[in-house]
């Protein structure tokens, strides 16, 4: 299989065609935005990270039974994926209240929540990728009811098991960001990344913040954290 042109450049990776009709290639970028795009910077190796971890993440998903797009990494940048129809829905799974959540509900970060929430954000920039609930995603038919059923347990099994695999290396999953999408038969699978770009992970001993947000709050040591992150998963015994 081949390489061939760009198809897609997005903030923080690149997606390209391949004279498979059914795979894409995507290309790790060191980019970092913030705010939707408002922020911007680089975060030295991220790409690298970024790809082994989430193709770490997704191997061991695979392995507990969960659809994702992985196939096969190629080197510490590009990785081939299955080619899928991306559903422009952020579904967000919450353990603690933090960010976003902690700020309209008036909670302090880090408070436990009863039972996981699940959110959906529309996957827009421009408009700062809004709030918005089953009915919106019905009425302007991003998926249908019984996508939406599929999605939520996917969701809700994928944050069970990612919550479990980061307990095991003393690291909180404080939330996680999951995108999904449709292959050529009509299959929902999990798309996109899981790292340290897209989920919240709070050093369970410390409480030290090991994700993005040593990014968008300027806390430093950026690369460091990526890079803690990085040596649990793949130093773990
Ligand atoms: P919040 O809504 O609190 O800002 O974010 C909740 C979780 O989703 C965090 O783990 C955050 O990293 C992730 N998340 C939400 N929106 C985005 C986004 O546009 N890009 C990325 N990479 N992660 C996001």
């Amino acid at each position: 299989m081949e390489i061939k042109e760009l198809l897609y450049e997005g903030k923080a990776k690149k997606v390209y065609n391949t004279t498979d009709a059914y795979t894409v290639m995507v290309s790790y970028k060191d980019d970092a935005t913030a705010f939707n795009g408002i922020k911007k910077g680089t975060i030295h190796d991220k790409g690298k990270v970024n790809n082994e971890v989430s193709n770490k993440m997704m191997m061991y998903l695979e392995e507990q039974g969960v659809k994702t797009h992985y196939i096969r990494q190629l080197n510490e940048r590009d990785t081939l994926v299955k080619r899928v129809d991306i559903i422009p829905l952020e579904v967000i799974m919450r353990n603690k209240a933090a960010g976003s959540l902690a700020k309209r509900l008036g909670l302090e970060e880090g408070t436990l929540l009863k039972r996981p929430v699940l959110e959906f954000c529309l996957k827009d920039d421009d408009l700062g990728d809004p709030f918005i609930n089953d009915d919106h995603i019905l009425s302007i038919e991003l998926a249908t009811e019984e996508d939406i059923v599929i999605i939520k347990q996917m969701a809700r099994t994928i944050n069970a098991l990612m919550k479990t695999y980061f307990e095991k290396i003393d690291i909180d999953l404080i939330d996680i960001k999951l995108e999904f999408g449709r292959t050529s038969t009509g299959e929902i699978i999990l798309a996109d990344e899981i790292s340290p770009d897209t989920c919240r992970y709070w050093d369970m001993k410390t409480g030290e913040k090991l994700d993005k947000d040593r990014f968008r709050r300027d806390l430093g040591k950026i690369e460091e954290a990526y890079m803690e992150v990085y040596n649990r998963i793949f130093n773990q015994q």
